[in-house]
C-alpha cells in the first residue's frame, strides 16, 4: 500500500514536471530567433531533428534572457553537421571595448593628459589658417609611412607657440597612425626627464632609455620646456635620438622654439654653463629624424 502510494506520488510529481519541461521548450520554440532559424535552414517545427536538439534551443532561449543582464556574450545558434549548437559571441559593445584595448596598447603614452586619444586630423584641420603646412605635412608623413614602412621617413618637428595646437597635432597623428596598425609612443618630454632623474635611484635609467628608444614612432612632446641638465641632454636625450638616428626609426617632436632657437637654448645647462658643441650634436640628430614645420595660429586653450 506504502509502495503503491509512493508510486504514485512518483508518477504524478514527474508528469507536472515533464509539463513544465514541455511548456518552456514550447515557449522556447515560439521564439522569434529560434522560428527564424528553422526557416532559414529548413528545419520543420515538429520534426525529429529538433527532438534530438531540443536543449541546444532551449539553452539558447534562456541564455539570450542573461545575455541581457550581462552584456558582453550574445548567444547564437548555428548549424553544423545536421545539429544545432549554441555558440557564444562578443556583443557589439564588448567588441567596441576590445576594439579601444587594442588601439591603447598601440598608442602608448608617457605623462601626456588622456584625452590625446580623441584628437584627429580632421578635427586639426578645421579652421587650419597657419596650420595648413602642419596638416599637409602630417597627412604627407601618414601616406608616406604606410606605404613604405622600412625605408626611413623623417618625422616632424613641430615648432609654433603655447596653445597653436602642437600637442594635439602629435596625438591626432598617433591616432591616425594607429589606426593603420603602427606602434606610437607620446611622451611629455619634461615629466619624462624628472622622472628619468629620479630613476637613477633605483637604478633603472637604462631599461627606461631602451624602452622608449626602440619604438617604432616616438613623439617628444615639448622639448625645451624646460632647461635640461648636460646629463639628461647628453645622458638621456642623446642616447635616444643616436639610436633613433642608426636605427632609422621616425621620430616627431614639438616645441615652443624653432630648431634655431632651440640650439641655443640647448647650448646652456642647468647650471648656466655655456656647452654649444654638445647642443649641436643634438641638433645634428634631430635635423636627421625630423623636417621642421611651423604651426601658427590663435592661441586654442582660452577658446576652451
Ligand atoms: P600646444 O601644444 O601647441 O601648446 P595644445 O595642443 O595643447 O597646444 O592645444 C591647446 C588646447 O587646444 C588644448 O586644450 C587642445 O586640446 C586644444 N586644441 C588644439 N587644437 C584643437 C583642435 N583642432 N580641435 C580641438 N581642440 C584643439
Ligand atoms: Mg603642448
Amino acid at each position: 500500500m506504502k509502495d503503491l502510494a509512493a508510486q504514485l506520488a512518483q508518477i504524478v510529481h514527474q508528469h507536472q514536471w515533464d509539463k513544465h519541461y514541455e511548456n518552456l521548450l514550447q515557449s522556447a520554440l515560439k521564439d522569434p530567433d529560434v522560428q527564424s532559424f528553422l526557416t532559414t535552414y529548413q528545419i520543420p517545427p515538429e520534426s525529429a531533428v529538433i527532438k534530438r536538439n531540443l536543449d541546444a534551443i532551449y539553452e539558447f532561449v534562456h541564455a539570450k534572457g542573461q545575455a541581457h543582464f550581462t552584456g558582453d556574450y550574445q548567444p547564437h545558434l548555428i548549424w553544423v553537421n545536421q545539429t544545432i549548437h549554441v555558440s557564444y559571441q562578443p556583443d557589439a559593445a564588448l567588441r567596441q571595448r576590445q576594439r579601444q584595448q587594442y588601439f591603447q596598447q598601440k598608442f602608448q603614452t608617457i605623462d601626456m593628459a588622456s584625452d590625446v586619444r580623441q584628437a584627429s586630423l580632421e578635427d586639426f584641420a578645421q579652421g587650419a589658417e597657419g596650420r595648413l603646412a602642419a596638416y599637409v605635412a602630417a597627412l604627407e608623413f601618414v601616406a608616406t609611412y604606410s606605404q613604405h614602412s622600412g625605408e626611413f621617413i623623417p618625422g616632424l618637428y613641430l615648432a609654433g607657440d603655447f596653445g597653436v595646437g602642437k600637442t594635439y597635432l602629435l596625438a591626432a597623428i598617433a591616432n591616425e597612425l594607429v589606426h593603420k596598425d603602427h606602434n606610437v609612443l607620446l611622451v611629455h618630454f619634461p615629466t619624462f626627464a624628472v622622472q628619468m632623474k629620479n630613476a637613477i635611484g633605483d637604478n633603472s635609467v637604462l631599461e627606461r632609455v631602451h624602452k622608449i628608444q626602440a619604438v617604432p614612432i616616438l613623439m617628444l612632446d615639448d622639448l625645451g620646456a624646460d632647461a635640461l641638465s648636460s646629463w639628461i641632454r647628453d645622458e638621456v636625450l642623446g642616447v635616444i635620438l643616436q639610436y633613433r638616428m642608426q636605427e632609422k626609426l621616425p621620430t616627431f617632436f614639438s616645441s615652443n622654439f624653432t630648431m634655431h632657437d632651440l640650439k641655443l637654448h640647448l647650448a646652456v645647462n642647468q647650471r648656466g654653463d655655456q656647452e654649444p658643441i654638445k647642443a649641436a650634436r643634438i641638433m645634428e640628430r634631430i635635423r636627421f629624424l625630423a623636417r621642421e614645420v611651423i604651426v601658427a595660429g590663435p592661441n586654442r586653450r582660452f577658446e576652451k
